[in-house]
This record gives structure tokens, C-alpha cells and sequence, in this order.
């Protein structure tokens, strides 16, 4: 075996020379998220040198348009200079503080612009370092405001068929994608899932506007069941992402929150992914939706992926309620060495920067020309339904068209669509029969038609697989 390089960067030619042994090292120490048994410990994934704009380059020198943005985070793009030496300069000034202890300038201001942006009455903000910490947290926080407001018994969440909140023990016990729970254990018992809201799927015969009452019709249901003092959160994506970017029909969200203010139900609005613009808006729950959540969980777009950071915004009345509680002395045991951590704060402020400073706006203007561009590949016969918001979009793959039969799983049509457009030049989000794109927001309209034009290729060529 060659000598292991002491850096990834360092032996850029050795290792060409050495038949890509970077990847072996991987592959034999390496333990990749969300493997599968038969060769978990062991796997060989494609390598990412590097990322410039909307691209990155793989292993072997390839210019891929970067469909997905990583996983729904790069909003900004890869490599921007501004992101980059904000994080420098921060680790230079001071690259760590105790949160248990003491505070620091980014994470206060940080908050206070998030809160400027946030529904009215959210204004606070606990960091975490991503979106499944954020999510248990908001989550942790509901089950001990509870506890000290004298109601235990008040700690159901629900969520829905289709959902994705996390990979910790409680946040994943939410998630309604079967592969979820196949092989994984659950808090199963403290959770209840409602229906996918998703209009292609609803039942034959049914139009949106009633799928959309049997969805709030099925909650209320549930409250009557179960009863509204065990039910302490309802949590949702306001688009469900990895879901197959579920939209829910037209007022749904509306309408299920009135139904947890009704019931005195929180509302949790996952916006792990809709949020930091990929909607066009910082949060999309009030500026998209209508709504304001009682928790907003927050992740990814925050800085743009270049450091691990999340949090949850919470209503400030929730904090009064404590206050006014009899028991004061009652501790929120929940922290993270790494809350409010001032580098990450500090590039999220760069990235909320960059956002006010015209790449919101320059999202909103190109969602047109997005939507638009992918839905056209809806004359393609393999292609079911192209659905999206803002700049997040699905092509959703099917075996008849008229029936909208799913295609057999083994068939893996998301993966040969991906493998396609990779050699064309574009990285595709496989998911079973679905690809998700959600580029970076700085795509320009030249950028959009390639990426579609690839797309429709990798469709094509997949069709000729299946013939
Ligand atoms: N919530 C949503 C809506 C997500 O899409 C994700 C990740 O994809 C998470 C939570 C979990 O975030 P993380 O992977 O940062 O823990």
C-alpha cells in the first residue's frame, strides 16, 4: 500500500500516479453516510475535487453542474471569496468560545438579524451544528416546556408520510420514508404520521381542493382521537424536500396551523431546506405561506454549507410562559459544545449579507425560467410530473403515464438518469424514481437551459436503457 499522504491535498500527483488512491483509502476507512449492509465499511464513491459557481470537479477533472447544491445547501455557490475569508478572519479573532459561559458578537448579531427577518414574535434563536440537532432540539424544548408547565402528558408529535426532519434518535423517528424505518429502530410511540400532501399521489377521482380537506379532516381526526392534551407538536416542511419536493395543495399549511392554535398545538416549520432563499425569501413560512410557526428549524442555506451550523427560532412567548412558571429552577439540559459557535455565526452573517445584498432577489427573478425550464420535460413519456417552488424542483418518474404507476424499484431510474447526466456533465439527486434539483441560487438563465438540456439527455438515454 502507498504511503498514507498526510494531507487530501498534498499528493494531487502521486496519487493520479498512484491510480487514484485517495479513493482507496476511503473506501477501506471511510464509513460514508446512509451505507447500505452489503457494503457498509467498505464503499467506493465518486470524489469531488473541487467547486467553483454552480460546478464541481470531480476525480478524474470533470466540470459538473452541481444540480443539487451538495445536498440543498450551497446557496451562494462554491467558492466565494467573501464566505471563505470571513471564516479565516473569524478563526483569527477568536475561533471558539464556551457557550456555557459566555457569548460572542457574531451569535448576538446573527440572532438579531434573523429575528428581524422571522415571522413577527419569533425572536430568539438556539444554535445548533445542523438540522437534525435543530430539529431535536425544537422537539426537546417542546417535551420540557411542557414538563414545567405541569403537563407531561402533552408530548405526541406528528408528522407526515413522506417527511424528512433528521438522522438523531427523536428527529428520525419522524421521517415517513419507509427506507427510513425498514432497519432502524424508532421512538415510535411518541410520534403519529399523517398523510402525505402530496396532489399527484392523492386518491383517483379526488380534486385537490377536497384532497386538501381530507388532509385537515385527517388531523382533526387525530386530535379527536387522541385528544388535543397529548398532543404537544405538529411538525412540517412547508415543501417537503427530500420527500420528492412535495408543494402541499393551496392553503393546507393555513389551514393546519389554525388547527394547532385551535389545540394549542405547536407548530414546528422545518425550514432545514426551504429557508436562506431557496424559496426566495430568508424564511418562506410567512413570506411564502402565510404562516407564523412557533418554532422555525433552520440549517444548510444558513452559510451556504461552508460550515456546520443550525438552529431554531423560537416565539419569545414561549419564554415568557416559562418565566411565569412555578419553577424556576427548572433546567433546559440541552446544549452543544459547539451552540453559537462564532465562526459559523460569522459566515452565516457574510451569507445573510450576500442574500440581502441581491441573491434573493436574483433567485425570485430566475424561479420563472427554472420551473418553466424542468416542467417542459414533461413531454418526455418516462416523466410523470415535474413539480417545484422557487428554486427546487422534481421530475418524478413513472411507468405509465395515464395510471401514474410507479416504476419498479429495481429498475433504480433515479440512479441511471444521475449516471447519465453525470457523464453529460451534471450531478442529479437520485431518489428512487424521483431527481431533485436545487441548484445554487446564483445559476444564471444560460446555466438553467444547459442544466435542462443535460437533464433531458440523461431522461432520454435512460428511456433507451428501458426499451
Ligand atoms: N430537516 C430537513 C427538512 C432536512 O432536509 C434535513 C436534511 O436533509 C434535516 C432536517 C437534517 O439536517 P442535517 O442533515 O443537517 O442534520
Amino acid at each position: 500500500m502507498a504511503a498514507i499522504p498526510k494531507t487530501a491535498n498534498e499528493d494531487r500527483r502521486a496519487d493520479e500516479a498512484a491510480g487514484d488512491e485517495l479513493t482507496r483509502l476511503a473506501e477501506r476507512h471511510l464509513v460514508q453516510p446512509w451505507p447500505v449492509s452489503g457494503s457498509i465499511g467498505a464503499e467506493a464513491r465518486g470524489r469531488i475535487e473541487a467547486g467553483e459557481g454552480i460546478y464541481v470537479t470531480d476525480a478524474a477533472g470533470r466540470r459538473l453542474i452541481d444540480g443539487p447544491a451538495g445536498m440543498w445547501c450551497v446557496n451562494a455557490g462554491h467558492r466565494n471569496r467573501q464566505l471563505a475569508d470571513v471564516m479565516a478572519a473569524q478563526a483569527m479573532e477568536l475561533s471558539y468560545n464556551s457557550p456555557w459561559y459566555t457569548t460572542n458578537a457574531p451569535s448576538a448579531v446573527l440572532s438579531a438579524r434573523l429575528a428581524e427577518h422571522a415571522p413577527d414574535g419569533i425572536d430568539h434563536v438556539f444554535y445548533t451544528t445542523g438540522g437534525s440537532s435543530a430539529v431535536e432540539t425544537a422537539l426537546r424544548f417542546m417535551q420540557f416546556a411542557n414538563n414545567v408547565k405541569g403537563r407531561p402528558e402533552k408530548k405526541l408529535i406528528v408528522s407526515r408520510q413522506g417527511g424528512y426532519h433528521g438522522s438523531t434518535y427523536l428527529s428520525a423517528s419522524l421521517n415517513g420514508r419507509p427506507r427510513d424505518h425498514d432497519w432502524m429502530d424508532s421512538a415510535a410511540d411518541l410520534v403519529v404520521k399523517l398523510s402525505c400532501p402530496d396532489p399527484f399521489r392523492r386518491p383517483e377521482g379526488m380534486s385537490v381542493e377536497a384532497f386538501c380537506d381530507f388532509l385537515v379532516e385527517e388531523f382533526r381526526a387525530v386530535i379527536e382521537e387522541r385528544g388535543a392534551e397529548h398532543i404537544g407538536a405538529f411538525i412540517a416542511e412547508p415543501v417537503m424536500a427530500s420527500g420528492g419536493v412535495i408543494v402541499p395543495p393551496a392553503g393546507y399549511l393555513k389551514r393546519m396551523h389554525a388547527l394547532c392554535r385551535a389545540n394549542d398545538i405547536l407548530f414546528i416549520a422545518d425550514e432545514v431546506v426551504t429557508a436562506f432563499g431557496r424559496l426566495g425569501h430568508v424564511f418562506a413560512s410567512q413570506d411564502v405561506f402565510g404562516i407564523d410557526p412557533d418554532m422555525i428549524t433552520f440549517a444548510k442555506g444558513v452559510t451556504s454549507g461552508y460550515f456546520p451550523l443550525g438552529g431554531v427560532m423560537i416565539a419569545g412567548r414561549l419564554f415568557e410562559e416559562l418565566r411565569r412558571s412555578n419553577h424556576s429552577e427548572a433546567m433546559f439540559a440541552h446544549g452543544l459544545t459547539y451552540s453559537s459557535h462564532p465562526v459559523g455565526c460569522a459566515v452565516a452573517l457574510k451569507n445573510l449579507d450576500i442574500l440581502e445584498d441581491g441573491l434573493l432577489d436574483h433567485a425570485r427573478a430566475i424561479t420563472d425560467h427554472f420551473q418553466a425550464s424542468l416542467k417542459a420535460l414533461e413531454d418526455l413519456p418516462l416523466v410523470g410530473e415535474v413539480r417545484g417552488l422557487g428554486l427546487m424542483a422534481c421530475v418524478e418518474c413513472v411507468a405509465d403515464r395515464v395510471s401514474k404507476n410507479p416504476l419498479t424499484l429495481d429498475l433504480e431510474v433515479g440512479k441511471r438518469i444521475d449516471r447519465h447526466c453525470q457523464e453529460l456533465g451534471l450531478l442529479v439527486r437520485p431518489l428512487i424514481n424521483m431527481c431533485v434539483m436545487s441548484p445554487p441560487l446564483t445559476i444564471t438563465s444560460a446555466q438553467i437551459d444547459d442544466m435542462a438540456a443535460i437533464l433531458r439527455k440523461g431522461i432520454e438515454l435512460t428511456m433507451d436503457d428501458l426499451a
